[in-house]
């Protein structure tokens, strides 16, 4: 590399770790986040948290509707059954990613209802150790009532910007092996739901399930399709204090550790850096209440940042995409890397920085976070606010029954291993998120103790420009869910990720018998939850495997004229993938 060339990448590397700078370093405030339902005089428009769709259409409903009391909510479901309407509940985050919220937009009969104004009541039964919320109520809102309170939550996602009704009809999870696990809906002993009815029932009724009810385990993750989620109820657990360290190490180990990890410490997760060959493991237990520490995890990635650095990062990482260079994504790679063992990934001893470890904290400080989403400086907002034309990235998810997963980590070391270079794209986010889950009852859960992969990576401007290395990661994607059969977060994922999701799990069949038992007229249906629930072909055109809309099959379904090819996988032959003529160099051995 001349001098100029490596001063140039120099600073885009720089440009790239800033918003990690200045996010912990000083107090940051950020635009609010838009609600997601936009109206004009004749039709309502639903963007996802990032602006953009999985097909990039928009979604669209005749109207919009405010509940703010559970009879409210019962008199909408009520309208729209009256009307022969079809409706999808949405939140005031909307922070899934594929179209679940979306309602049918064939008929021109669809409704939103919106749970954003159903948000007031959290009743604690400090006796019984449960606590009954709104589905609307939001998760930071319920962890800061239960805290100040003397309880914690014990189990919930990373991520502090949903609603309770949108985590638990969707899966969403912590991580976790011990008691009932990391998932959120595992600790829900109650769920009200609003279904349709008769004329007699006043065309919706709600219903009150407990675990001893048969639909209890269909409406603990109901991906929104059987009725609207009215109030959950969790338990609780008196205030504990938790004590996090982060151990970056190298990642010799990965395959033949995940399983003590888990079992050694309550919190456990994993990320692996591949191209870094770095592994941190979190060192994540309960500490008695009194012992010392007030500290907040404040994860980086929930920081927020000026609009400006967004803006400059996602023009770094255009170009370095744009011109094929693999060496800048890598310089970058490591420099995020540097930083984060430097700030310990967010973690701050005393609130505002980080000092040492172990970090010890609140449950409700050290669980979730999303800093970000709430602060009122205009020039400063979360990393991917459509708005700002900041990050694009996709989401890939991928849950694995744990006796699979250390052969999927000896695979993709394997692709690594080929040329590690080609990972750097998902090392300049977050690297590969290894998490746990619990078996769980739920039919839409997972059957057995489980491991869960949440790997982040670029998404173009538009759907017809191919990625630097997407023939990695779309590999990645077809060994987890392909060979070793792995299912997808229902609230994340691009289409083939559902391919065959319905044979993947045992209880599949309940569920759909559940949908017909209370959703007796397909009122909460729509045409993304439809392919989940009875499957569809993935539709192929020119182009389409370019954002995993379908697997190539043939060369058009990638971009010949862009000098992409559909071409086999490197260590999982049966793959089908788009690579690069020019950026991909065969290695002797293949
Ligand atoms: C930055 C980011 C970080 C994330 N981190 C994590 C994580 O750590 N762990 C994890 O598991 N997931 C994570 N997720 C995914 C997230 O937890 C889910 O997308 C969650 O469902 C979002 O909640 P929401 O309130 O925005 O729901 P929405 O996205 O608005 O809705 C999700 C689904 O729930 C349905 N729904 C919502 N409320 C009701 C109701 N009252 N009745 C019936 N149906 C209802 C909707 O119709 C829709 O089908 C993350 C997502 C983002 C964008």
């Amino acid at each position: 590399m001349d001098n100029t060339t490596y001063w140039i990448w120099w600073v885009l590397g720089i440009i790239h770790i800033l918003p990690l700078f200045i996010g912990s370093n000083h107090l940051i405030h950020s635009i609010t986040p838009q609600s997601p339902i936009q109206c004009n005089q004749t039709i309502c428009t639903l963007q996802n948290s990032y602006g953009t769709w999985n097909d990039r259409k928009n979604c669209y409903a005749l109207n919009v509707t405010y509940p703010t009391t559970e009879e409210q909510l019962r008199l909408a479901v009520s309208y729209v059954v009256q009307n022969n309407l079809t409706a999808k509940i949405v939140t005031k985050f909307s922070h899934t990613i594929p179209k679940l919220s979306c309602p049918q937009q064939n008929n021109n009969h669809a409704y939103f209802i919106s749970t954003e104004k159903y948000d007031t009541e959290i009743q604690i039964d400090a006796t019984n150790l449960t606590v009954t919320v709104d589905s609307g109520v939001k998760l930071r809102q319920l962890i800061d009532e239960v805290e100040k309170n003397g309880f914690s939550l014990v189990a919930a996602p990373y991520w502090e910007g949903v609603t309770i009704g949108g985590v638990i009809s969707t899966g969403s999870h912590g991580s976790s092996w011990w008691g009932k696990g990391g998932a959120f809906h595992d600790h829900v002993f109650g769920i009200s739901i609003i279904v349709p009815g008769s004329k007699s029932e006043g065309y919706a009724k709600v219903l009150r399930l407990e675990s001893h009810d048969p639909l209890f385990n269909a409406a603990k993750v109901s991906l929104g399709v059987l009725g609207a989620i009215s109030k959950v109820k969790l338990s609780l657990e008196h205030r504990f204090k938790r004590s996090i360290a982060f151990n970056f190490t190298d990642d010799n180990d990965i395959e033949n550790v995940y399983i003590e990890h888990a079992k050694k410490y309550e919190f456990a997760d994993i990320t692996w850096y591949p191209s870094r060959h770095t592994a941190v493991y979190r060192y994540d237990v309960r500490v008695p209440l009194d012992a010392a520490g007030d500290g907040v995890y404040d994860f980086i990635g929930f920081q927020a940042n000026e609009i400006l650095v967004s803006q400059s990062v996602r023009a770094a990482e255009k170009l370095l995409e744009n011109t094929g260079n693999t060496e800048g994504k890598c310089l970058t790679a490591s420099a995020t890397l540097g930083y984060k063992k430097l700030t310990a990934n967010g973690l701050k001893n005393n609130g505002l920085i980080f000092t040492g470890y172990p970090v010890i904290g609140y449950q409700g400080k050290m669980q979730t976070s999303g800093s970000c989403l709430y602060s009122t400086r205009i020039d400063t907002s979360c990393a991917w606010d459509p708005r700002i034309k900041g990050l694009s990235f996709y989401e890939s998810t991928a849950i694995f029954p744990a006796s699979k997963f250390g052969d999927f980590i000896n695979d993709v070391k394997k692709l690594r291993d080929i040329n590690p270079q080609n990972f750097c794209g998902i090392d300049n986010y977050n690297g590969i998120l290894i998490r746990y889950i619990k078996a769980s009852e739920a039919y839409l859960g997972q059957s057995e103790d489980s491991v869960v992969i949440d790997f982040n990576y670029y998404r173009a401007n538009d759907q017809f420009t191919p990625r630097l290395n997407q023939d990695v990661w779309e590999e990645l994607e077809q060994i987890a869910f392909f060979k070793y059969g792995a299912k997808p977060h229902w609230a994340k994922n691009r289409n083939l990720a559902i391919s065959n999701v319905q044979h993947k799990y045992p209880k599949f069949n309940l569920f759909i018998e559940a949908k017909n038992q209370m959703d007796t007229q397909n009122v909460f249906s729509g045409d993304w939850s439809d392919e989940i629930l009875y499957g569809k072909e993935l539709v192929k055109f020119d182009g389409c495997a370019l954002e995993g809309q379908c697997i190539c099959s043939e060369d058009r379904h990638c971009s010949p004229q862009k000098g992409y090819y559909c071409s086999h996988g490197l260590v999982y032959k049966e793959a089908r993938v788009c690579r690069s003529s020019s950026t991909f160099v065969y290695p002797d051995s293949l």
